[in-house]
């Protein structure tokens, strides 16, 4: 039987591992870190991520939800410490299930490694270190750091799920088969902690993603389920205000008592943790194909890694497991007599083009977004007009549920409309509220009944949604 490679054992690799190993495709897993399960977590990138409707329906799919559920901490919206010293809860739905869930990421790690392990078509090995691909001959040249040698794997086909910085797909830059940019924004992020209080109490509200908006800047807590929290302050690298301006304690004691008098005193030990934590980068990458022939196709941040400000990489990360296995399915059932076992070349090829002809444009629209969401959270959130619009949004979803669902919920909630139908309707969408709300200070002030009438001429209905 052929057997599948499937390069980097993050979150994307883990997931694809169980959904292709479930679907009968055998599979080499490599990661060049050690076993998480045996080392603990080497930290890091965010300790914490936001998962909603897209990676829960991928992990119903590979029918693993079960595992993960007792790691999901629920958040019902935004717990937003404005900087007047006033707080205000925006709910990021508001229908009782519209609710996004704060998950740890080396927790997530390890249960997926775990359930990838479990099956008998699946070797997962750690400490193998992909140092080199060759796209001719579709080689990995691998170093195995737990006997320090050096070896090359032949693998039909390689999927590439090695992450942002992806061996693989920069094994590609130069050449014209796959191309690819990848923008740094000029803003990176620091990680600091509040732990719980006595008892394991959350100290501040438990059920809310926390965000003091500030502007050109941001800080954000995610509750974690022992009742701690992590937070991450989002901020410019360079400029008056930026990571480079805080050159030691007293600058970051003074702008934490500055900007966030509220929580300053509750973040273990600040100034030593903002010394010892790296500052990290973020950034996008585009790359356009994704896929190298039959031979090698990028998943996850390795295709398009994003912007954090959506809580959308890992989920559209998760979302490619399942659209690649659909392609898989689809293929297989056009082409009789065959076992995913069988699956050769040519085959795969098709299945790569069928994956990205519906992923990617899906996966430039939620990166788009994500950027756009930067400035809402960290700025539009604090506008009045803001709260209207949504108030708005919620009112016609409420009165037309098949056609008007608030952009928002489209992506976090709705798993069934793809990322791009989310972005177009809600600019459609967004033009209208500012149309209506242009004039208006509270919803008495807009005629409902016009709006809905506008809104059912500009928007078709949606297929289905759930
Ligand atoms: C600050 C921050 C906050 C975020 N918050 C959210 C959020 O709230 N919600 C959300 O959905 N997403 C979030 N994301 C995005 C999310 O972290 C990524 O989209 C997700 O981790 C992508 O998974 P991946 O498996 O493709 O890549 P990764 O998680 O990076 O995994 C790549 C794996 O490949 C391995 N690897 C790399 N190179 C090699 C090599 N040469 N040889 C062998 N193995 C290799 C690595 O060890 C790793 O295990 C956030 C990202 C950041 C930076």
């Amino acid at each position: 039987m052929n057997k599948a490679a499937i390069l980097g054992g993050g979150l994307c690799g883990s997931l694809l591992a169980v959904i292709l190993a479930r679907r009968g495709i055998g599979i080499d897993l490599l990661d060049r870190l050690p076993d998480p399960r045996v080392k603990g977590s080497s930290g890091g990138r965010s300790i914490n991520l936001a998962m909603s409707a897209r990676g829960l329906h991928a992990l119903q799919y590979a029918d693993i939800l079960g595992v993960i559920e007792p790691l999901l901490v629920p958040m019902r919206g935004r717990f937003v410490h404005v900087d007047d010293g006033s707080t205000e809860f925006h709910a990021y739905g508001q229908f009782d299930d519209e609710l996004i869930y704060s998950v740890s990421r080396a927790a997530l790690n390890r249960a997926l490694i775990d359930s990838a392990d479990r099956f008998s078509n699946v070797q997962v090995r750690f400490q193998q270190e992909a140092i080199a691909y060759d796209p001719e001959r579709a080689t990995l040249k691998i170093r195995d750091h737990s006997v320090d040698e050096e070896h090359t794997l032949s693998a039909q086909p390689l999927l590439a799920a090695d992450g942002a910085g992806s061996i693989v797909r920069r094994a590609y830059n130069g050449s014209d088969r796959i191309h690819t940019t990848e923008d740094l924004l000029a803003h990176g992020y620091k990680e600091l902690s509040i732990s719980a209080g006595p008892g394991g109490a959350f100290r501040l509200k438990s059920d809310a993603l926390h965000i003091w908006p500030r502007g050109g800047f941001m800080l954000i807590a995610l509750p974690n389920p022992g009742g701690d929290f992590t937070l991450t302050l989002f901020l410019p690298n360079e400029g008056p205000q930026s990571f480079s301006a805080l050159e030691n304690d007293k600058d970051v004691a003074d702008f934490f008592a500055k900007h966030f008098p509220d929580v300053v005193d509750l973040i273990d030990d600040l100034t030593g943790t903002w010394a010892s934590n790296p500052t990290g980068i973020l950034g996008s990458v585009h790359t356009q194909p994704w896929h190298d022939s039959g031979d090698m196709l990028l998943l996850g941040d390795a295709a398009h890694a994003i912007l954090p400000f959506h809580g959308q990489g890992m989920n559209l990360a998760f979302e490619d497991c399942v659209v690649l296995d659909e392609a898989i399915v689809a293929v297989i059932t056009e082409t009789a007599n065959m076992t995913p076992g069988e699956l050769r070349s040519e085959h795969w090829d098709e299945i790569f083009r069928r994956y990205e002809a519906r992923q990617m444009g899906n996966a430039n629209a939620i990166a788009t977004m994500a950027q756009e969401n930067y400035i809402e959270m960290r700025d539009t959130v604090r506008q009045p007009k803001h709260q209207l619009q949504k108030d708005l949004a919620f009112e016609l979803e409420r009165r037309l549920p098949q056609r008007f669902i608030p952009r928002y919920s489209m992506v976090m909630f709705h798993a069934d409309i793809p990322y791009q139908a989310a972005q177009q309707r809600g600019n459609i969408q967004q033009e209208l509220l500012e149309c209506w709300t242009e004039h208006a200070n509270s919803l008495d002030d807009i005629d409902l009944e016009t709006a809905e009438a506008e809104a059912k001429e500009h928007l078709p209905p949606l297929p289905a949604t759930g």
